[in-house]
């Protein structure tokens, strides 16, 4: 039927091995795409060559295969996308949303937002500079999160944020919503630690002209974080273990009750495409929790 313009993704940055939480996010959406016969993508976020580990890419793609997360379509890659933003950044610069910025790290330290000291000029233009998104203070993006509830961000605290780094990277929110632009997304589910991201996200949108502040071009939903066994979120910087490979029907047992389903025992005798087909039928977003989903006893018996 015609109720296919459901479009998710999956977005990792392949700085490692996939880990218990990228499971959880990529688990999510692929549910919720498939349960809206959607289609669901795979885009590799590989902005940061420096940050990347060789072979992440493929050893990602290759761990979504072995758990039976199919995708549809072929992979964008990120690191192939560069005209696209150059493109998006020069309309951002003429109309004026964007301004270029020379303030160091160590200038800014100490300070939760940028206190937009390059707003009318960079202060000193000779240095390298990044650009910024212009935020309008007056503001307040809002949006209905699917599992967060209703949420209202004033954009001052926000502040202007940086969408061409000073060494000629691209930044993630300016990539990140040009991609999902061109790629007809219309949902986005990812981890609560972006949440903070999405006001930003929704004002290039709006910037852009395809969006409201109160009426963003995306459904957001925002999932709980993992923690581990001390209270952490799980991430490659605390290094949480990388999936076993041996183990992928009881890791996405785990997956499904971290994310507040009800799965049948026996579905971990199955296949891990049995499993998730299954998986479809009794997914419901709205038993997700909203906040930290997984106890330390929870986890232990997996990994
Ligand atoms: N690439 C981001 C990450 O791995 C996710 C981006 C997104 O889902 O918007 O954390």
């Amino acid at each position: 039927t015609a109720s296919t313009t459901y479009r998710g993704r999956f977005a990792p940055t392949p700085s490692g091995p996939l880990h218990f939480g990228s499971l959880v996010t990529a688990v999510a959406s692929w549910l919720e795409a498939r349960s809206h016969q959607g289609q669901w993508l795979v885009r590799m976020e590989d902005l940061d060559p420096p940050r990347e580990a060789p072979g992440a890419a493929d050893h990602i793609l290759h761990t979504l295969e072995a758990f039976g997360l199919t995708w549809d379509g072929s992979v964008m890659y990120q690191s192939q996308r560069h005209a696209a933003y150059q493109q998006q950044l020069d309309q951002l610069i003429q109309a004026g949303h964007a301004y270029p910025c020379s303030c160091s790290r160590k200038a800014l330290e100490g300070h939760h937002r940028y206190p937009g000291w390059c707003r009318s000029a960079p202060q000193h233009p000779d240095q390298p500079l990044a650009w910024r998104l212009r935020v309008d203070d007056q503001v307040s993006v809002q949006w209905q999160d699917q599992v967060q509830g209703p949420q209202c961000w004033p954009l001052q605290q926000a502040g202007d944020v940086v969408i061409r780094r000073k060494d000629q990277l691209w930044a993630y929110q300016l990539a990140v919503v040009v991609d999902d632009l061109k790629q007809g997304m219309t949902h986005i589910l990812r981890g609560i630690d972006l949440i903070d991201s999405t006001p930003w996200q929704i004002w290039l949108q709006v910037c852009m002209g395809r969006a409201n502040s109160d009426a963003p071009a995306f459904q957001y939903a925002h999932l709980p974080v993992i923690v581990n066994a001390v209270g952490q979120k799980l991430s490659k910087q605390n290094l949480a273990p990388a999936l076993d490979t041996a183990r992928i029907s009881s890791l996405l047992m785990l997956a499904l009750q971290a994310l507040g389903q009800q799965p049948d025992p026996a579905l971990q005798q199955e296949t891990p495409e049995t499993l998730l087909h299954e998986a479809i039928h009794f997914w419901q977003l709205d038993k997700v929790p909203a906040v930290a989903a997984i106890s330390e006893t929870d986890l232990k018996p997996c990994i």
